[in-house]
């Protein structure tokens, strides 16, 4: 049990404490380890969606979030300003690895969403793209022959970017986030937001926190999901800061002596990764160090289970969807 890196350390195996004082230990705590195993074995799929119009820093977020790992993708991406006419999904997939667990990651971008002069209805590709990994998922499992692991390509996580424009949210933003907030768990964030002060910045998110509410709009994380009292204190405060307002970049300076990512301003550097500059790192922790889990968990309890019922539902109950799908016969 030596040589963790960077993971949080399954709290020590000593059988101290309280308990089977009478008997004795009887290791039921090892399940923590074994499942530990499991997973660092089978390792895991992550996948994130990023929607927002163009130019508001979605490839380079994602860059800036992952790492080098993803920079090699960069080229491909945010290179290209050509604007497609009509919404495009590109699923991008890449393995990442630390401390020797491995996560399947894969980045789902949509460009040309928002940038039409008549933006209406352009979440239905995406809506259909989310729906179409729902039944691809279904389908597996009403297989007799059930594969011992589905691939799962379910979208885990929605980032909305919204535009830092300090007055509101868009018409396009609302309907966006009220169409697929049922069906996906999306995760709101103020975009760019170095390009605000401080104090523009807060009074923004208070504005956007407000609509949000006003429309009815339940973003990540639910109220309703939150498991008990402790998830629910944790929740609020994080519900309290969202949107988060981020800066994304992928270019390092030197500062104070260490290397940083940061953008270079005329004024000094804004550095990603220091809470006092952006919310960047507070997005990160929750995302990936405290919440992915839970957005796993919450995208196949909640909104994969509604689109199950409904479907088995439409089909008569519990009879098997009709498997007129030929190509997928992996028997
Ligand atoms: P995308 O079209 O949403 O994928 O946007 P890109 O990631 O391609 O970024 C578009 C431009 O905005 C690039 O020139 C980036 O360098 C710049 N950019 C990205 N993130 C930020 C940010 O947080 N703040 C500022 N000021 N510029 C950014
Ligand atoms: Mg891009």
């Amino acid at each position: 049990l030596s040589g963790g890196v960077g993971v949080d350390r399954v709290p020590g195996l000593g059988h101290s404490g309280g308990g089977s004082t009478l008997l004795g230990y009887i290791g039921i705590d090892t399940i923590i380890e074994q499942m530990r195993k499991k997973t660092m074995k089978a390792g895991f799929d992550f996948n994130i969606m990023i929607v927002g119009h163009s130019g508001l820093g979605k490839s380079t977020l994602v860059n800036t979030l992952f790492k080098s790992q993803v920079s090699r993708w960069s080229s491909g991406w945010g290179g290209e300003h050509k604007i497609p006419k009509t919404v495009e999904i590109k699923a991008v997939s890449h393995v990442i690895e630390e401390g020797g667990v491995k996560m399947k990651l894969t980045v789902i971008d949509t460009p040309g969403f928002g940038d039409q002069i008549n933006n209406e209805n352009c979440w239905d590709p995406i809506s259909k793209y989310i729906n179409e990994q729902y039944e691809k998922f279904l389908k597996e499992e009403v297989n007799i022959a059930r594969k011992k692991r589905i691939p799962d390509t379910r979208v885990h996580c929605c980032l909305y970017f919204i535009s830092p424009t300090g007055h509101s949210l868009r018409q396009l933003d609302i309907e966006f986030m009220k169409h697929l907030s049922r069906v996906v768990n999306i995760i709101p964030v103020i975009a760019k937001s170095d390009t605000m002060t401080p104090d523009e910045k807060n009074e923004f998110k208070h504005r956007v926190r407000k609509e949000l509410e006003t429309y009815g709009i339940e973003y990540y994380p639910q109220n309703e999901f939150d498991d008990d009292m402790e998830d629910k204190n944790e929740n609020d405060k994080i519900r309290e800061a969202m949107p988060f307002a981020v800066v994304g970049s992928d270019k390092e300076y030197q500062v104070n002596g260490k290397r940083v990512l940061g953008r270079k301003t005329a004024w000094g550097v804004v550095e990603v990764e220091n809470p006092n500059h952006c919310e960047f790192a507070l997005l990160r922790d929750f995302l990936i160090r405290s919440h992915l889990q839970d957005l796993k968990e919450v995208t196949h309890n909640i909104h994969y289970e509604t689109y199950r019922a409904r479907r088995l539902n439409d089909n008569g109950g519990l009879h098997p969807i009709s498997v007129n799908n030929t190509q997928e016969s992996n028997l």
